[in-house]
């Protein structure tokens, strides 16, 4: 199911009409519903807002569907918030049938306040540990290097965060310009492997995915692999190390 664009959702907030195909989503949709409540909300709240009371900047996603849907170069600056836009907000902002017809401004300035107070209550629900659920560690490693990589270290955490598992690790080893480092598990035999992902610098988090084994793919390694195209393990290990519990 795809979720109502931000724009139409904030459109949706100032009363206009919504199509018969938003109706039947915003019905089926509790997300939807409750973000164009929100908006509905900042919008009364921005129309009863004063003169001095800043705008916050809204998230990209929302500036990007402005973007596009106004077909302006991706260079084109985010206007910044200022305390004068919001003596912009038009108490009731002209609506047009067809969307096409009415002036972008007024939307932008009246969704940016809509933002602003949607990412106050988002802020405000992270920070209270609402949304983001806290990982919990089931088993890290200390990745020692091999001989040819010598000085190289490396640390592995097995974490759990919404019933998914995850390795983040750190790699510290002076590793070459050329190739590119990639994560594994290994069985504790090393007759099996399933490749992670590749390190992007010296650190990175990996999901693991769900049909792995987790009480048989217990090692972690992390390899020097040559651009050649070969999607196997090279052979090179830089570091290795058993997961065990902390
Ligand atoms: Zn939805």
């Amino acid at each position: 199911m795809s979720h109502l664009d931000p724009e139409v959702a904030a459109l949706l907030a100032m009363g206009e009409q919504a199509s018969e195909e938003d109706r039947r989503h915003l019905d089926a949709c509790t997300d939807c519903a409750a973000e164009v409540a929100s908006f509905a909300r900042a919008v009364v709240a921005g129309r009863a807002a004063g003169e001095g009371e800043a705008l916050l900047t809204p998230p990209d996603r929302v500036w990007e569907s402005i973007r596009s849907e106004l077909s302006l170069p991706d260079d084109t600056a985010e206007p910044a918030a200022h305390p004068r836009e919001a003596s912009v907000v038009p108490a009731r902002p002209h609506v047009a049938p067809r969307r096409r017809r009415m002036s972008r401004r007024p939307v932008f300035f009246v969704l940016a306040g809509a933002v602003a107070a949607v990412v106050t209550i988002v802020t405000a629900v992270w920070a209270s540990g609402g949304i983001v659920p806290r990982p919990q560690v089931i088993s890290e490693a200390r990745l020692d290097g091999f001989p040819s990589w010598s000085g190289a270290v490396g640390e592995a955490l097995l974490e759990r965060v919404d019933g998914h598992d995850r390795v983040s690790v750190d790699l510290d080893a002076s590793v070459p310009e050329n190739g590119y480092r990639e994560v594994w598990l290994l069985t504790g035999d090393a007759s099996d492997l399933v490749s992670l992902g590749i390190l992007d610098g010296s650190s990175g988090t990996f999901d693991i995915p769900d049909d792995i084994d987790l009480s048989k793919f217990n090692v972690v390694d992390i390899s020097q692999e040559n651009v050649d195209g070969d999607p196997g393990h090279s052979g090179d290990s830089i570091v290795r190390g058993t997961l065990s519990a902390p």
